[in-house]
């Protein structure tokens, strides 16, 4: 098995070395032929603006959504993968729910927190500029903060409004992987 891992911005090698460190293997994703055989991919976060307008001159979006490819997209890759982002179709609809951008405040107000996720455990949660996920329509709610969805997942792609990659903890990127 082999998974992808975007490779347009935000914390790429972190990810590579968690997925590396449960005996994935890796590839580089920055062309829409690097999709080819890849049995799922990793979206980091980042700007869900360039991100996406990237992914989408380079026909990556398109190639994910053709190859039917399961995601997990934290923070600016949960936005790429939500059905609705303030209104508008995101632009690659998986996830059934509905995304504010920024709806954990600026940059200033990104902070951490101790996570209780289904079937893994405590988990240290970092948010930067995080996305607030306000409707859930399909899917399952695997962790919330204050009451509120913080990561879903339909059984087959994986959202998360926080960064699981900043203290090298594999199980989320475990529990993606062994759902595949
Ligand atoms: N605020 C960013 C956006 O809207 C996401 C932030 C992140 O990925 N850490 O794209």
């Amino acid at each position: 098995m082999e998974i992808g891992v975007l490779d347009i911005q935000g914390d790429v090698s972190e990810h590579v070395s968690i997925l590396q460190s449960i005996g994935v293997k890796t590839r580089s994703v920055r062309k829409v032929s690097d999709l080819e055989g890849l049995s799922g991919i990793v979206m980091p976060g980042g700007e869900s603006t360039v991100i996406g307008s990237i992914m989408s001159q380079r026909s990556i979006s398109k190639g994910i959504i053709e190859r039917k490819l399961p995601v997990m997209g934290t923070c600016a890759g949960l936005i790429l993968m939500s059905k609705n982002v303030e209104g508008k179709e995101g632009l690659i609809p998986l996830l059934d729910i509905s995304i504010k951008r920024n709806g954990f405040g600026s940059q200033r107000e990104s902070f951490e927190t101790d996570l209780s996720v289904k079937g893994i455990g405590k988990f240290r949660g970092v948010f930067i500029r995080a996305p607030r996920i306000i409707r859930v329509n399909s899917g399952d709610v695997l962790a919330t903060y204050d009451g509120e969805p913080v990561m879903v997942s339909d059984g087959k792609h994986l959202g998360l409004s926080f960064h699981p990659e900043i203290y090298g903890d594999v199980r989320i990127h475990r529990y993606f992987i062994d759902r595949l």
